[in-house]
């Protein structure tokens, strides 16, 4: 083999081909003598082999391309994949800063338009509560309805956008379902009323008293349901059934599924609307805002509520018919001792409605203002701090009653504050003082916030001044304590409409509205009252003839208050069921008179 050759060879075949040629040239000098190969013949063989080899080193070399290639594309492909990657990343934590941006800006936006909101009604309360002709009057009222209609867009529109991006956790609190149905049958008994529709709610002997799971955002449900029931019935009846209903999913069995259910015999809606009115801002038909009003929210809202709770909704309606919208929720069995003690925690029920002497804590002027206004109306004497420092300073000068503190207040806020109070061991003043919170927040992490921070209630911007007015009722001023006595009964008037009127600044509509639900809820609660002496259920007989008495208390039915008084003794003592039994035989015919006087 020639230099050339070599050179030739080298450049084309790689060296290991020489391996393989003397490999050849040795295995044809042992090859056997016989048949011998010519040189020729070998150089032949020789040729054709090389031949092969180099076939066989094109296609190793190919494919060696294509694997080069093939891994190019795959670093490219990688790169393209890294980069992706890189882009996700960014994309995610630009989307959870802009999720975590309208968190904020839902917050700031609800907090921002809560408070002039609380100005414009607060000063319309105001406005309401001084002489006026009828011309202003109904001006007045005018703006109050709006101010309250848009008080409630506002609050779906925030309400929906937090579902929508997922900005809404539910919670898990121990509760009594007696006192969401409560709650509801106060909101709505008024309104029935007046439209003169019969209004039932009824909870299946099936349900447990205690549950656990969000009541709020339950009664959220309920109420935009039964809100709705109201609006688009002129006559007839609505009514609310809840019962426990069993599933044979296996994981649900732990799970206590209650089934709700709403109906009215109103307007009613057409079969091919029922799927789409869950949708948001649709409406059954183009003439309903003209009529009802409303933005076709409340619904779409109830559907994600239900759903994040693990639940259904259903409607079966015909036009004219009436409507019944059903909803499923699970909820799991509530330990009884939680939900009471969170219940006492929660709201202040002690009998009072004297002058109180209050300490406001507000940082916000005109907000101030309003409230101080307010609470002179109605011959509170007030004393106005203007952060938690004042607050403090002003505790250790002076004795108070209440305090209504504004949760969000500089130097100190007002659960550093409440912290200050409650942990106060220089006894210049009384850590246990009752704090009623303020704020514009109305995300319930927040409320549970308020709540778990000590503070004992909580009023939302915009205030609402009825309700203020109910809380301030219930406060025991100075250590004073009721000034009814047990055992005077006889003495007592059936209804001291005076005292009462006098009590509420002689706002005749707002007594008048306690009376006719005083009315109202007279044979439920006689019911309940019966049943629970029935039963020797103290606990409830306790808590209904507590609640009773509050009723009574505030429309000056006098000899009720004291009866109802004794029953809850009786209630609180847990003996004497029959003395119950005595007390309750009088109730029933007080209550037969104090409702003629009320008529
Ligand atoms: P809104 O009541 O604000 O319009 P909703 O989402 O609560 O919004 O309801 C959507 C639509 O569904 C209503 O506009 C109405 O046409 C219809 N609707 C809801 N509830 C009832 C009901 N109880 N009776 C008749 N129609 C109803």
């Amino acid at each position: 083999m020639t230099e050339n050759n070599e050179e030739h060879h080298s450049h084309s075949i790689p060296l290991n081909v020489f391996e393989h040629e003397s490999q050849i040239l040795e295995m044809a000098e042992t090859l056997p003598a016989e048949p011998l190969l010519t040189i020729d013949e070998i150089q032949n063989r020789f040729k054709t082999l090389t031949k092969e080899y180099k076939k066989l080193l094109r296609q190793t070399q190919k494919i060696t391309r294509i694997g080069d290639s093939n891994q190019k594309k795959l670093l490219e492909a990688y790169d393209k994949i890294e980069n992706q990657n890189l882009k996700l990343d960014r994309a995610i934590r630009e989307a959870e800063n802009a999720n975590a941006a309208k968190n904020q800006f839902l917050a700031k936006v609800s907090h921002e338009i809560r408070n002039p909101m609380n100005v414009i009604l607060g000063m319309a309360e105001l406005l309401h509560l001084t002489h006026l002709n009828n011309e202003q009057k109904s001006y007045i009222s005018n703006l109050r309805v709006a101010g309250k209609k848009l008080l409630h867009v506002i609050n779906d529109i925030l309400d929906f956008s937090k579902i929508e991006s997922g900005l809404l956790t539910l919670e898990n609190i121990d509760f009594y379902i007696s006192d969401t149905v409560k709650s509801l049958k106060e909101s709505f008994e008024i309104t029935a009323n007046e439209k003169g529709i019969r209004l039932n709610i009824h909870t299946a002997g099936n349900v447990p008293s205690v549950l656990k799971g969000d009541h709020i955002r339950l009664s959220q449900i309920l109420f935009n349901l039964m809100g709705n029931a109201i609006k688009f019935t002129e006559k007839g009846n609505i009514s609310l059934d809840i019962r426990r209903i069993h599933k044979e999913n296996p994981d649900s069995t732990k799970k206590i599924i209650l089934q709700f259910t709403v109906r009215d015999s109103g307007i009613g809606i057409a079969s091919d609307k029922h799927s789409t009115i869950f949708e948001s801002f649709i409406q059954a038909d183009s003439s309903t805002t003209r009529r009802y009003g409303g933005t076709g929210l409340g619904l779409a809202i109830c559907k994600q509520l239900v759903e994040l709770m693990g639940g259904t909704i259903e409607v079966k309606s015909k036009p004219g018919k009436g409507s019944a919208f059903s909803f499923t929720a699970p909820f799991e069995p509530g330990n009884p001792h939680i939900a009471r003690r969170l219940r006492k925690q929660h709201h202040i029920t002690q009998y009072q409605g004297k002058p109180l002497n209050i300490l406001l804590g507000e940082d916000n002027p005109l907000n101030a203002e309003l409230m101080v206004r307010f609470l002179k109306k109605q011959k509170h004497r007030v004393m106005h701090a203007k952060h938690g420092k004042e607050i403090l300073e002003y505790l250790k000068k002076r004795s108070f009653d209440v305090i209504l503190m504004d949760v969000e207040m500089p130097e100190i806020d007002g659960f550093e504050t409440t912290r200050r109070i409650r942990l106060d061991k220089t006894g210049k003043f009384k850590s246990d003082i009752p704090i009623i919170a303020i704020t514009a927040h109305t995300l319930p992490v927040y409320k549970n916030r308020i709540l778990s921070s000590g503070m004992n209630d909580i009023i939302t911007k915009p205030i609402d001044f009825y309700r203020l007015s109910k809380l301030l009722f219930c406060i025991h001023p100075g250590c004073s304590r009721n000034k009814i006595e047990p055992g005077k009964s006889n003495e007592l008037q059936i209804l001291d409409s005076e005292t009462a009127l006098k009590r509420l600044q002689g706002d005749m509509g707002l007594y008048k509205k306690f009376c006719t639900m005083f009315i109202r809820e007279i044979p439920e609660m006689l019911k309940k009252i019966e049943m629970d002496i029935g039963n020797s259920n103290y606990d409830e007989l306790r808590k209904d003839a507590h609640y009773f008495k509050n009723s009574a208390a505030l429309i000056g039915a006098d000899r009720i208050t004291v009866l109802t008084e004794k029953i809850e003794k009786i209630g609180i003592e847990k003996h004497n069921i029959n003395n119950a039994i005595q007390l309750f035989n009088r109730l029933k015919i007080e209550c037969s008179t104090a409702r003629k006087a009320l008529k």
